[in-house]
């Protein structure tokens, strides 16, 4: 089945960390999948994250120009990306092998940018897939989105928290927010239930 890659999917606020969300419950390993199973849906999340993200990317359009080396290349970036910015949301320290890893995955995925320029969008308003997420990334790397880089507390998703007072945890509350509140309604429920049998008995 398609994806549907609706606003919920770019919650991260950096298109670099909606690609790391592209595999849904990677905390959890007997339930993770990768929505970039198919080289198609990283074509199809190009499309909306040229809408998504279009603030990032200054309205610039991602292309893909080759789905499947795309997609091995994107792959890379966005492993590397996880493993570093979630290990500093959780230590608040950069790990160098892991920032070594990110580093050489951006340099690979800006080789084949073709339509790369210094501002990084070319004169035709295009712009690869590739460097377009390792551009991402690498601005990650600032202090002020390193200390604020968070994982929400429902799904596990990375995002950057650009709340007034750095207390968001949620990567989106409409979404993640509501399903904690919606589960605690559902406990509470039933811990009244469970008292109510008791005194029944
Ligand atoms: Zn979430």
């Amino acid at each position: 089945m398609a994806v549907d890659w609706s606003e919920h999917r770019f919650s991260g606020g950096a298109l670099a960390l909606d690609v790391a969300n592209t595999v849904v419950l990677r905390i959890d390993p007997a339930r993770r999948f990768d929505r970039f199973e198919k080289a198609e849906e990283v074509e199809r999340f190009a499309t909306a994250a040229s809408r998504f993200c279009a603030d990032e990317l200054g309205g610039a359009v991602l292309t893909v120009a080759k789905p499947e080396a795309a997609k091995a290349t994107v792959i890379r970036l966005r492993e590397a990306t996880d493993s570093l910015f979630r290990e500093t949301a959780e230590s608040g320290r950069l790990d160098a092998d892991r920032v070594a890893e990110l580093l050489g995955a951006c340099s690979q995925a800006m080789q084949g940018g073709g339509t790369f320029t210094c501002q990084g969008i070319a004169s035709t308003g295009a712009l690869e897939l590739e460097p377009a997420v390792a551009m991402s990334a690498l601005r990650l790397l600032q202090p002020d989105r390193l200390s604020r880089m968070r994982i929400c507390a429902n799904c596990g998703w990375l995002f950057v928290d650009r709340s007034r007072n750095s207390s968001r945890i949620w990567c989106d509350m409409a979404v993640c927010g509501n399903r904690r509140k919606a589960a605690r309604h559902y406990n509470r429920l039933k811990n009244a239930e469970v008292i109510y049998e008791s005194v029944a008995d």
